[in-house]
């Protein structure tokens, strides 16, 4: 379904550009996602009841009259920082949430998200004349970094800023050649949209199978939106969509990363040690038949994603597949939201065959 702004640079393909600049306007480190959430909430409105937990998981559904109940589901949190100190002067110091590279902050615009509203920050970095020489092309250590909000006193800050307030990489969403866009925020809003738009298509076309798209929180740190919801979900299936590596830019070399990601040829679908191998296949020739496009990458073990999680509840057949990006973890990630669309599809389909051909021994490894 088209809406404005829409790209259809995958064949057949009509991307909703405007709901993924949304989820990735939205200001959500792991334990804020609430922003994040709020925008899935919206766009729910009228359509799905949004159901949540205490921790910020949120989820809707699609009944079903049948069998099985297939959860999509994708981590709604960011990287980020957090204020833990401000000095005498008004300068701002921080931590990291999850995995950021503190080679990539000096120098740059970031957001503290205040009790009043978000505030700009710098980090200062020391004018290179005066950096001697062995410390040149190094980051300063993580804790020797600093924020400068324009603040002369650590009272003046603090009318603005508490520790303990997340902080963002400025969030422009930039649209580059090729159907291409730059955002800090693909990992993971990529998958969540993926999840969410399954949801509309379902809805769209449904079948006897219960569908329920999932948005979880704190992936980047301890996987503990998932490991909640594995206790909860009474899921027969669950397609667990995050973010892949892609392997195409001078920077990375496809032998190293375990296998070629290229954007623009669909999602990537896990097959390995870190998965079921029956459900996995499934959804190749699922995708096959459908004229999906997909792309398949070896896992030779766990992940790195909710799946690990979601699977140790020993209830649900598990697949895994991935949307392709660059620079992950970056303040400015690329990727092909043609990509998401694909997964999208893809997963909706799979709830539809699911509903004509499940069996709960379907995915039960056999040889
Ligand atoms: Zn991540």
């Amino acid at each position: 379904m088209a809406t404005s702004g829409s790209t259809a640079d995958i064949k057949g393909i009509s991307t909703d550009i405007d709901l993924l600049r949304a989820l990735c306007g939205a200001p959500a480190p792991t334990g804020f996602e609430a922003p994040a959430q709020e925008v899935l909430r919206r766009r729910l409105e009228g359509k799905a009841q949004a159901q949540a937990d205490p921790l910020g998981n949120l989820w809707a559904e699609v009944p079903g009259e049948g069998a099985p109940h297939v959860v999509v589901t994708a981590h709604n949190d960011q990287i980020g920082l957090i204020v833990t100190y401000v000095d005498e002067h008004g300068f701002v110091f921080f931590d990291v949430v999850g995995g950021v590279d503190n080679q990539l902050l000096p120098g740059r615009h970031l957001v503290i998200h205040g009790p009043k509203g978000p505030v700009d920050a710098v980090v200062g970095r020391k004018p290179t004349h005066i950096i001697p020489k062995d410390e040149r092309g190094k980051a300063p250590e993580l804790h020797d970094q600093f924020m400068d909000i324009g603040a002369s006193s650590r009272e003046e800050a603090l009318e603005r800023i508490r520790v303990g307030d997340p902080v963002t990489f400025e969030a422009p969403f930039l649209a580059l050649s090729g159907g291409r866009y730059g955002s800090p925020a693909f990992d993971n809003r990529a998958g969540v949209y993926v999840a969410f738009r399954a949801l509309e298509h379902y809805r769209a076309q449904p079948a006897a199978a219960k569908l329920t798209a999932l948005a979880t929180v704190h992936e980047e740190t301890t996987f503990m939106g998932a490991k909640a919801m594995a206790r909860r979900l009474d899921a027969d299936v669950i397609v667990v969509v995050d973010v892949d590596f892609a392997s195409e830019d001078p920077s990375v070399d496809p032998k190293k990363l375990g296998g070629e990601v290229k954007l623009g040829c669909g999602p990537v679908i896990h097959r390995g040690a870190g998965g079921n191998l029956a459900i996995t296949d499934y959804a190749i020739q699922l995708a096959a038949d459908e004229g999906i496009p997909v792309q398949v990458k070896a896992m030779p073990g766990a992940t790195q994603t909710d799946a690990e999680e979601l699977m140790s509840s020993g209830r649900a057949a598990t697949l895994s597949f991935s949307i392709p990006v660059r620079y992950m973890h970056s303040p400015l990630e690329v990727m092909q939201p043609d990509d998401a669309e694909a997964g999208a599809l893809l997963a909706a389909a799979l709830t539809r065959r699911l509903a004509k051909d499940w069996t709960p021994e379907l995915f039960v490894p056999r040889a």
